[in-house]
């Protein structure tokens, strides 16, 4: 979708600012996006002053990441204005859930696509700047040392209050081929830890072979000059033994497993529409930790659903209690509209959200402050990620944790082997630091 005339001759390659908001597919989408500007021969990711197409990868989930992107769109009006030929792309979950109307609504809008089928987009382009172009352009070696690489798009689940399975569609998986291909690339252009990425990734289902997620593990696991691989976001439905096989037995696969469970309480799970129970919940929790050595836990939780007793919300303190998580989300719950959960009261008081919210989060200070604690005195792995001012080099271990290296002691792109000397619940103090790759 668009408008006429779009954008005028220009002599030149266009340049291209990439913006985005909101899920980790979004970032997915914004590396996979460049990647396509450079193969039309466009350059991408410049600096939003020097390009002359800003695209918008926007977010739908939560009204404020809306508003956010409406108030990016008005930053970028004056923008537009201050240069003829300039012009304004959207794509993203906003896109698909808005449609036409958002070309109504934003006069300035030029173009609008669905991020999943970009082709429409791009032949538009390509016939007003065949002429500007030389061909595709090498796309430079990444400063990114971490990157998404998804693997599947949709969701068959329908959770009652969430909006994914209406803006992103059916589950769809990639080819292991074809995925596989991804992530040699982007080591080849020096990413060293790839995050596998799907609404639901543990339902990964090769279309030709049939195969799932851990054989997709096993195959990116073998990618020479990867160190670590991760994946997002497992559904408990589908988190299954040999799962948690290939996450011991695979050498880059990271002891992370991020297994959303929402709330404690059986009912509460059946008004989400969840699928599973609360003791089934806690099985495969079990059965993972048992199987992974040193595994970290991290998980999703809404409070204040519609109807949520005190009760049912004393079922999600428990199981928070007994779990111990690393590291916990914690949600207030907010309508989305169009979805099951829309038809029910919103009647859980903001008041009261915040309250479950802040007792929550209190709790699991303490627990990530122990789990941090009884790292003390042990020997980590961290990825380097940057060095603060202070000279401070900072990455993360296999755990996801965040951990701080002495300083002078490492660049960004090594990997290291340290002490932990301190830890509270958000990082740990690493010293008596060594090379490890
Ligand atoms: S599994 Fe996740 S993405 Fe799918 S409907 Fe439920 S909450 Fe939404």
């Amino acid at each position: 979708m668009g408008r006429e005339p779009i954008v005028p001759r220009l002599g030149r390659p266009p340049r291209v600012h990439l913006w985005h908001i909101g899920c980790q597919m979004n970032d997915a989408d914004h590396l996979q996006l460049a990647e396509c500007f450079a193969e039309i021969g466009f350059i991408p990711d410049v600096a939003l002053e020097d390009a002359d197409i800003a695209v918008l990868i926007s977010c739908a989930v939560r009204s404020n990441a809306e508003q956010k992107v409406y108030g990016k769109f008005k930053e970028l009006i004056p923008w537009k204005k201050a240069r003829p030929g300039r012009a304004i792309a959207l794509t993203g979950c906003m896109a698909v859930e808005h449609g036409s109307a958002l070309l109504q609504r934003m006069a300035d809008l030029d173009y609008m696509f669905d991020v999943r089928e970009p082709e429409g987009f791009f032949a538009r382009l390509q016939s007003l700047h065949g002429g500007d172009v030389d061909g595709p352009v090498t796309m430079p070696a990444s400063d990114r040392l971490l990157a998404y690489v998804p693997v599947m798009g949709g969701c068959n689940e329908m959770c009652t209050y969430c909006i994914v399975p209406f803006v992103r569609g059916r589950e769809s998986s990639r080819s292991t081929a074809e995925i596989v291909g991804d992530v040699r690339r982007l080591v080849d252009r020096g990413v060293r830890e790839i995050t596998l990425l799907g609404q639901n990734v543990n339902s990964y289902r090769d279309p030709q072979t049939n195969t799932g997620l851990p054989e997709l593990l096993a195959a990116v696991d073998a990618v020479p000059g990867l160190w670590r691989l991760r994946f997002l976001t497992s559904h408990p439905r589908n988190a299954v033994p040999q799962l948690f096989e290939a996450m011991r037995d695979l050498p880059t696969v990271c002891e992370q497993l991020h297994l959303p469970v929402q709330a404690g309480d059986d009912e509460l799970l059946r008004r989400m529409r969840r699928v599973y129970s609360v003791a089934e919940y806690r099985e495969k929790i079990a059965v993972a930790r048992a199987t992974v050595p040193d595994l970290a836990l991290t998980t999703d939780i809404i409070v204040g659903f519609s109807g949520e007793t005190e009760a049912e919300f004393e079922g999600t303190v428990q199981l928070l209690r007994d779990v111990e998580y690393d590291v916990v989300h914690i949600q207030a719950y907010s309508v989305r509209p169009g979805t099951a959960a829309a038809r029910r009261p919103d009647d859980v008081p903001l008041a009261e959200k915040k309250r479950r919210l802040n007792h929550l989060l209190q709790i699991q200070r303490g627990i990530a402050g122990n789990r941090n604690r009884a790292l003390l005195d042990r020997r980590v792995e961290v990825l380097v990620e940057g060095v603060a001012v202070d000279g401070r080099a900072y990455g993360r271990t296999r755990q996801g944790k965040v951990a701080w290296l002495p300083a002078g002691s490492a660049r960004a792109g090594e990997m290291h082997v340290g002490r932990v000397a301190a830890a509270n619940h958000w990082q740990l103090d690493l010293d008596t630091v060594s090379s490890a790759a």
